[in-house]
């Protein structure tokens, strides 16, 4: 490989960015940690500000004209593009334009070109899972902390032998000009905040969760059911800010989480008959274009409540009652709900703390911030460093996708000077 590019993180930016490089006749090495591609987008079902299928994605220049799956676009058929998943890097060295990348690889438990996804291992056993009907690579993947006896008769018995469960991981160097971290972000977990009883009732749960419920291809079929006994739901709530703007946890706006905790709402009175919503705000910053889906959602009959949450109290027939302070009339009003759902804060993964190290890139916020803050190149994270994406810190999907294609851009203007 000749003046390749490393592209850490195969989410939309990370995807977006490799597919183009590689439609430039750029060796393109893409790798993810996971063992599949997508990022969180493979988890949204709809997206703001279409409303089309998260799934269905122009695919690569190299295919015109084809609007097919995003996931399945490129990603294989593009022979400049190496997709690496379950991979990560270990060790950079080298100086800039010319880095030494050690990476590693795996376990890699299903060899994804030998797996037919028959389903024969996740009908033997619940350690074997296929993350999305789009997923890619193709196949099944393995949790080793699931390993049962149904797991060892899948080894035995599939079909093409993809299955090793002794599988061992492998390190691979690769010899790039330039990368570019597309590590994204990750929903905080508000386990820790008390006031919110996450990780207590099963009838709490965050946006993401939501998402993977009202994806018709996720458990229930898209029907909004309580997790806790599979009743439908009748009422809902919706806590804004939860962890986020609050010097506790993260201080800064999460930026999309009013827009995308709307388009739940608007999905749920619209799309899913009579079930009353109340979103409990302390402002709706609907930044951008998106001003229009708060009135769509506010005309769909979504309640609206400026205040804060001051006490959950669950009841034995598995409905919450939530109180909350409503600052508009300055008074405590009693609901009762089937399902809470917290717009938590979204933050930088853990694994941002160890590449800003190796690579010396400015934090921002725990995110990867631009070289020169003051600079219109928010982009360049560096000396043949790029960043884009949430990455960035959080942005929706069009941003990030405009932001990767700004990299592609400066990769190919640094390469023609
Ligand atoms: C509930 C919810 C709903 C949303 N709805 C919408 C919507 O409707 N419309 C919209 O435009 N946006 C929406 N968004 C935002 C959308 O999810 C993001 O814009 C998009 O996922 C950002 O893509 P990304 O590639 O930058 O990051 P991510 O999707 O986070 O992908 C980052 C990838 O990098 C990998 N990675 C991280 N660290 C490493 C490492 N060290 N080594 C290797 N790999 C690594 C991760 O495994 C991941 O696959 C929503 C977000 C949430 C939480
Ligand atoms: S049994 Fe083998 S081929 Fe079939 S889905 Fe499982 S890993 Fe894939
Ligand atoms: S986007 Fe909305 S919910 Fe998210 S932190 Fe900002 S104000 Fe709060």
């Amino acid at each position: 490989m000749k003046d390749a590019v490393l592209v850490i993180g195969a989410g939309v930016a990370g995807m977006t960015a490799a597919i183009e490089l590689a439609d430039s006749n750029i060796e393109t090495v893409l790798i993810d940690r996971l063992p599949t591609a997508g990022g969180n987008a493979l988890d949204l079902y709809k997206a703001f500000p279409t409303d089309d299928c998260f799934y269905c994605f122009e695919g690569s220049r190299s295919r015109p004209g084809i609007r097919k799956c995003f996931y399945r676009s490129a990603l294989i058929d593009q022979p400049n593009l190496h997709l690496r998943t379950d991979t990560e890097v270990a060790e950079i060295s080298g100086s800039p334009g010319s880095f030494t990348v050690k990476l590693t690889v795996g376990p890699r438990y299903v060899d994804s070109r030998k797996c037919i996804l028959c389903g024969l291992c996740l009908e033997l056993s619940n350690a074997f899972e296929q993350i999305s009907p789009q997923c890619q690579p193709q196949a099944v993947i393995y949790r080793p902390d699931l390993l049962d006896d149904g797991a060892k008769k899948a080894e035995s018995d599939c079909p093409t032998k993809a299955i090793n469960l002794n599988a061992e991981p492998t390190e691979e160097t690769v010899n790039i000009t330039d990368i570019v971290l597309a590590t994204g972000y990750h929903e905080m977990q508000p386990i820790n905040v008390d006031e919110y009883s996450y990780g207590k009732h099963p009838n709490i749960i965050t946006q993401l969760e939501l998402a993977k419920i009202l994806d018709p291809n996720g458990e229930s079929g898209g029907a909004l059911l309580r997790p806790s006994d599979g009743a439908q739901v009748k009422n809902m709530m919706m806590i804004q800010c939860v962890g986020s703007r609050d010097e506790n946890y993260y201080a800064y706006c999460s930026k999309i989480c009013c827009v995308f905790a709307l388009k739940h709402a608007k999905i749920v009175s619209s799309e899913r008959n009579g079930i009353g919503i109340t979103v409990v705000y302390m402002d709706m910053r609907t930044y951008d274009r998106h001003e229009r889906y708060y009135r769509e959602t506010r005309d769909s009959g979504v309640r609206f409540l400026r205040g804060r949450l001051h006490l959950i109290d669950p009841r034995e027939d598995g409905t919450l009652d939530v109180t909350v302070y409503d600052s508009l009339l300055n008074k405590y009003l009693r609901h009762n709900i089937d399902l809470l759902v917290l717009s938590s804060a979204l933050e930088p993964p853990e694994s941002n703390d160890g590449i800003i190290q190796l690579l010396d890139v400015q934090m921002r916020s725990g995110f990867i911030g631009p070289s020169d803050p003051f600079s219109e190149n928010e982009v360049v994270a560096g000396d043949h460093l790029y960043v884009c994406g949430s990455a960035t810190g959080p942005t929706e999907v069009p941003e990030s996708v405009t932001q990767a294609r700004a990299v592609v851009s400066k990769i190919l203007q640094g390469r023609r000077s």
